[in-house]
């Protein structure tokens, strides 16, 4: 009988380096200015880096394409997103008319933020996250070692579950220079931010900065902070 299984999205592919590799790496990047880092990863990578952002802000954004102004910008629109991120994102096309690609959940995928958010998001992020990352061999985040507690130890470059090359150019950046810079490239902030939000995510599971734990940021009630998509 023909296997009839369907093949997944993506299967693990030997990492684009090793392990020393990676350690030289973020020796080397320690102290670097994300430009750096940035300028490193699109030389090494070219057409098979992308960028992700969840347009917070425009910080990664700002600096990635001053290095490479056609480099993919991976948006996940999971359909539950606040009308200001939706606004930032068209500000943000105007701004630096960007190489966009949206990425939205199967048509099938169910809301269930209010009853299994780990369910929720791994169909309506990880899942397009996946499809989005296919085919490429490396990646830029945003992450942040100040985002909270528990990317205290984010390194600037790591393997991810797939295999692939994931570049954090922000992950040691001093939160002062950062601020400096964006203040002084006036990048595009999603009006959230001003209104006090710690995380700007999904509507249903974003904490107001009313809310009792706001600064969690999301996930009110609940010990998760991580939707799955940085693993
Ligand atoms: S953040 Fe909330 S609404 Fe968005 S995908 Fe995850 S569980 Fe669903």
């Amino acid at each position: 009988m023909a296997n009839t299984t369907a093949t997944p999205v993506l299967l693990r592919r030997p990492a684009a380096l090793t392990s020393a590799e990676v350690a030289a790496l973020n020796g080397r990047f320690e102290a670097a200015h994300p430009t750096e880092v940035i300028c490193w990863a699109v030389e090494a990578f070219g057409d098979d880096l992308c960028l992700t952002t969840s347009f917070s802000d425009t910080l990664l954004v700002d600096l990635a394409v001053a290095v490479d102004p056609d480099i993919e910008v991976v948006f996940l629109d999971t359909g539950l997103h606040f009308a200001e991120t939706l606004d930032t994102l068209r500000r943000a096309m105007v701004r630096y008319e960007l190489h966009l690609r949206v990425e939205r959940p199967d048509e099938s995928a169910p809301d269930l933020f209010a009853v299994a958010t780990e369910a929720c998001c791994a169909a309506r992020k990880v899942a397009p996250l996946d499809r989005a990352l296919a085919g490429r061999r490396a990646w830029l985040s945003g992450m942040r070692r100040d985002d909270h507690a528990g990317r205290s130890d984010t390194p600037i470059v790591q393997i991810d579950r797939r295999g692939l090359v994931k570049v954090n150019p922000l992950a040691a950046w001093p939160a002062s220079e950062a601020e400096a810079y964006a203040t002084e490239r006036d990048i595009v902030l999603n009006p959230l931010i001003a209104e006090g939000y710690a995380s700007i995510g999904c509507w249903p599971c974003t904490q107001r900065p009313t809310d009792d734990d706001a600064r969690s940021g999301r996930w009110a009630g609940s010990t998760r902070q991580e939707c799955g998509i940085h693993r």
